[in-house]
């Protein structure tokens, strides 16, 4: 099934360097409707849930620590071919491969802090906006 929404997150490296305002515009000059939002800081037990598909790759425990060192923005996003075009937005996951223009190739600082986050698929798109937003009323 395809649908046209897709989860982001601001990632601390971005959120903590005053870049959200930044960012959140280039997402919506890209035709994109932010239906949820808000800020919060994770634990590591909770970055260890939302990232549990990784927890069999090296950089597993880093990118935990990483990603509960200070706020991040999750959001979701409506536009057609939603996923597909924001992987596109956001750029390679090393900023040194993304290309110009893109939110990574802007704002990334390495592989791992790499400002931004953007959803693979449908399936994981509904699963991890539900991780943030389950429960609360969407527009
Ligand atoms: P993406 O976020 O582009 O979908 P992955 O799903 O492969 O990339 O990885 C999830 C996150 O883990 C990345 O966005 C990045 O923050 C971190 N990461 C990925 N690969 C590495 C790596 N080789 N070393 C350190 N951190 C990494
Ligand atoms: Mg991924």
């Amino acid at each position: 099934m395809t649908t046209n929404r897709t989860y982001t997150m601001i990632k601390p490296d971005a959120v903590a360097e005053g870049h959200t305002g930044a960012i959140i515009k280039l997402i919506e000059e890209a035709g994109f409707r932010v239906v949820a939002i808000k800020k919060v800081h994770l634990t590591p037990a909770q970055a260890g849930q939302f990232y549990a598909v990784h927890q069999e790759r090296p950089f597993y425990n880093d990118l935990c620590k990483y990603m509960s060192s200070g706020p991040i923005v999750p959001m979701i996003l409506e536009k057609d071919n939603a996923v597909a075009d924001f992987r596109t937005l956001i750029g390679a996951t090393n900023p040194a491969q993304a290309a110009e223009g893109t939110i990574r190739k802007l704002f990334a600082k390495s592989i791992e802090s790499n400002a931004i986050h953007g959803s693979d698929s449908d399936e994981n798109a509904k699963i991890e906006g539900d991780f943030f937003f389950a429960g609360i009323e969407q527009f």
